[in-house]
C-alpha cells in the first residue's frame, strides 16, 4: 500500500511539475522552472522535494490517514536529503559554476529545513520543519500541539 503510493505519488509529482507550472507559487516555485539542461540528480531532487510536498497535501486532503503520512514523511525526507546530496555531489564532480545564486540559496533553506527542522518535545526525534505530527512518535508538533 504504501510503496503503491509512493509510486502513484513521484509519477503524480513528474506530472505536477509540467501541468502546475505556472499555477503552482511559494518555497518551491524556482524548482519547477524549466530547465533544458536539467540532469538526472536535478530532476531526483525536484520529484523528491515535491514528492514531500504532496504528501502535506493529500494529509491535509483527508487522503492520507496519520499512520501512513508519518510513514510516506520519513521515506521521503530520507530520499529528499539523499537526492539533494547526490546532487551536490553531481556538481561537484562536473565543477559547476556558482550560476544562479538565488535557487542555490532555496536549496541551502531547504536543506537546512530536512535537517533541522522540528525538534519532537516528545521523544527529541528531529522532524522537516512544518512537520505536524512527529515522524518517529506521531506526538503533534508546532502549533497543532498548542491548540
Ligand atoms: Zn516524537
Amino acid at each position: 500500500m504504501i510503496t503503491l503510493y509512493l509510486g502513484v505519488s513521484l509519477v503524480a509529482a513528474a506530472v505536477v511539475l509540467f501541468i502546475m507550472q505556472p499555477v503552482v507559487k511559494g518555497i518551491h516555485a524556482s524548482l519547477e522552472r524549466e530547465d533544458d539542461e536539467l540532469t538526472e540528480t536535478e530532476a531526483r531532487k525536484r520529484v523528491a522535494l515535491l514528492a514531500l510536498r504532496d504528501v502535506e497535501y493529500d494529509f491535509l486532503a483527508g487522503k492520507l490517514d496519520e499512520e501512513d503520512y508519518r510513514s510516506l514523511k520519513a521515506d521521503l525526507t530520507a530520499e529528499a536529503l539523499a537526492a539533494l546530496e547526490a546532487d551536490e555531489a553531481a556538481k561537484a564532480g562536473l565543477g559547476a559554476e556558482a550560476g544562479d545564486a538565488a535557487l542555490e540559496a532555496e536549496i541551502a533553506m531547504i536543506r537546512s529545513g530536512l535537517r533541522e527542522g522540528v525538534a519532537c518535545p516528545d521523544c527529541a526525534y528531529t522532524n522537516v520543519s512544518g512537520s505536524r505530527f512527529c515522524s518517529a512518535c506521531g506526538q503533534a508538533l508546532g502549533e497543532l500541539a498548542a491548540s
